[in-house]
């Protein structure tokens, strides 16, 4: 399988071919073209398998196809770590550097100053990537909306229920809008992360490597 097959528009092959990157990884392969379909997806995958490009590049392909000057993100991305929040925004950055559209990519997480964050976000964000407390803090101070959000990433979700972030994320859900697309990968499939899915995601396709 090559990202051609994929479908992937030719500024995220060049970008891709700037990486080094041959092929799509497994995880890639099968979880792009359901993103593309628009389904919800749980994607069942360590990290180091390439997860963060199988949900980052087709979501930049979606906002490409869909640009709106909006303040308001259209797409959430929750980590579980500040760690991991900030390597995902900096792929959402990296990968989208050759689109046509400029992607805003802000992240949202804790120890750094919140009135900052205010004020980055002020600026515009397309994608927010957050880890839970930090953005409910916000949510909670209407410094942010989620009105806009057409899709959701839930990264590492069994990690994020280990941290002990289940009222989090509740909360959360309340703050979204209810038509949305939600992906969620997970290293694993317990029934804690079944038991998210099925509050989050609707008629969901899952895929494992
Ligand atoms: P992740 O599982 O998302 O943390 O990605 C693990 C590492 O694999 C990251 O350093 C990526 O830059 C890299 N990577 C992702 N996709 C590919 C690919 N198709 N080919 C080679 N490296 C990749």
């Amino acid at each position: 399988v090559s990202f051609e097959s994929l479908k992937l528009p030719e500024y995220l092959l060049n970008t891709l071919k700037n990486k080094g990157y041959a092929t799509p990884t497994p995880i890639q392969t099968l979880a792009i073209p359901r993103v593309l379909d628009g389904q919800d997806v749980i994607g069942v995958a360590q990290t180091g398998t390439g997860k963060t490009a199988a949900f980052a590049l087709p979501i930049i392909m979606q906002l490409n196809a869909a640009p709106t000057d909006d303040f308001d993100p259209q797409v959430l991305a929750v980590a579980p770590t500040r760690e991991l929040a900030v390597q995902v925004a900096a792929a959402f950055a990296t990968y989208s550097n050759l689109s046509p559209r400029k992607i805003r990519v802000v992240s949202v997480i804790g120890g750094v100053d919140l009135e900052d964050q205010s004020r980055a976000l002020s600026r515009g964000a397309d994608v927010v990537v957050a880890t839970p407390g930090r953005l409910l803090d916000l949510l909670e101070r209407d410094w942010l909306c989620l009105s806009r959000v057409q899709t959701l990433v839930l990264d590492e979700a069994d990690k994020l229920l280990n941290l002990g972030f289940a009222d989090e994320l509740d909360a959360l859900l309340n703050a979204l809008p209810v038509n949305r697309q939600n992906l969620l990968f997970s290293a694993t499939f317990s029934p804690k992360v079944e038991g998210l899915c099925a509050r989050f995601l609707s008629d969901p396709v899952r895929v494992e490597v």
